[in-house]
């Protein structure tokens, strides 16, 4: 089974369809998203639309339970508050019944799925290195959990003949035949923090034990026009052009 894995799309919807044009061109069977569909960007609706048209599989964001009145909007800084009042009042009350839907965590066959983390996925931490994926890694029921929220990528892992250390999967090829377990942060598709303004994203093959994080172009201009055509705030359409 080849997954496709996204999150943290953050109502870009040209950087969405940039990864999943690649996602095609991979013959990716399955679409998985660690959430973080809306928030920050101009097209939340369009998001939504295309993530259920497509039947992707999608874990709930802090933004995503934000915007369904589900978290103290005191969490969030000021532009990103800014951007949870506006689409509020954008997403319709069937859209919002789906946002409210998502689960905080997926196991799946191959692979598990949170935003977080994945031990205590309703607090909404940061999985930044070793020390913060280490009760998530001793809770996995699979092999590999996939994950977002901080939209810099990384890998987690604990091999085979070393399984009580966990360390950092340097390069963006992530051989997993000899790990026995992993956390990785697949970046950010609509909103990348890592000086890199392309769409991230991860292919994982299951046959093949792989997992390859990759870049995509997408029209940024585009994207960043339309967040300051909607009176969003402009920095949330100038930080695209940067990748911070
Ligand atoms: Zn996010």
């Amino acid at each position: 089974m080849k997954y496709g894995i996204l999150g943290d799309i953050h109502s870009n919807i040209s950087a969405l369809r940039a990864v999943l044009e690649r996602f095609r061109n991979h013959g990716v069977d399955r679409v998985l998203s660690v959430g973080d569909v809306v928030g920050y960007g101009a097209a939340p609706s369009e998001c939504i639309a295309l993530l259920r048209e497509i039947g992707a599989r999608v874990v709930k964001g802090n933004h995503d339970a934000a915007c369904v009145n589900e978290m103290d909007l005191a969490y969030f800084n000021t532009y990103a508050r800014t951007a949870v009042t506006w689409t509020r009042a954008q997403l319709s009350s069937e859209e919002c019944a789906w946002l409210a839907r998502l689960p905080l965590t997926l196991d799946l066959e191959d692979c598990s799925v949170a935003h977080g983390t994945y031990h205590r996925p309703e607090r909404f931490d940061y999985v930044q290195g070793e020390s913060d994926a280490e009760a998530s890694l001793d809770r996995l029921p699979t092999p590999v959990c996939f994950v977002g929220h901080s939209h810099v990528p990384i890998a987690l892992v604990r091999l085979e003949d070393d399984p009580l250390r966990t360390a950092r999967a340097e390069g963006s090829e992530i051989d997993l035949s000899d790990v026995r377990r992993a956390l990785i942060n697949v970046g950010s598709v609509g909103q990348p923090r890592d000086d890199d303004p392309r769409a991230a994203y991860a292919i994982f093959d299951s046959e093949e034990q792989r997992v390859v994080i990759e870049r995509v172009r997408y029209d940024i201009e585009l994207e960043a026009r339309r967040i300051r055509a909607a009176g969003l705030p402009p920095v949330l359409a100038d930080r695209l052009f940067h990748g911070v």
